[in-house]
């Protein structure tokens, strides 16, 4: 028998979302894909044809693809963790230990990226909130401002070029 068509049959698109924490409730939510950073709920489930598509990334599939593009592995190794995870044993009792190891890795290397990611935009939060502040004080203490920039200007310049540098550096 078909190993991908026997676990596909197995398996609503529903279930397997819910199971790897997508909270889809009908309506379009935000993208789970690693490295799509997505402003406007562009991911949607297909309960009919048991298939995803994100409208921002273009990423679509059914519930295979589903895990590969969530825990960025291949398609054995997305068939074996399905397996693994809703116990299926259609490839194995147990998901072998290099593809358990491998998937630990991705999800450990999705989680710094996602805090990374974080890390960097409080900083820029951080930036234009001080920009706002020197404006602020600015208007205040030059009545010429922004035609001539006041006093307290340069030493919020001075900062400002340092969270600059932070964020243009940031590894
Ligand atoms: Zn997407």
């Amino acid at each position: 028998m078909n190993i991908t068509l026997a676990i596909k049959n197995r398996l609503t698109i529903n279930q397997v979302a819910n199971y790897y924490g997508i909270n889809y409730k009908g309506k379009k939510i935000s993208c789970p894909f690693p490295g799509h950073e997505d402003k406007t709920p562009s991911f949607k489930l297909f309960v009919k044809t048991n298939t995803f598509k994100c409208y921002g990334c273009g990423k679509q599939g059914d519930i295979i693809d589903l895990a590969m593009y969530l825990f960025n592995i291949n398609n054995t190794e997305a068939m074996k963790k399905l397996d693994a995870d809703f116990n299926l044993q259609i490839i194995g009792k147990d998901i072998d230990k290099k593809t358990k190891e491998k998937i630990k890795q991705q999800q450990e290397k999705i989680r710094l990226e996602r805090e990374k990611e974080k890390r960097k935009e409080d900083l820029m939060n951080k930036y234009a909130e001080n920009y706002r502040k020197c404006a602020e004080i600015c208007e205040v203490l030059s009545p010429i401002y922004p035609n001539e920039p006041c006093e307290a200007w340069l030493m919020c310049n001075e900062l400002m070029i340092m969270y600059e540098e932070r964020i243009d550096n940031y590894e």
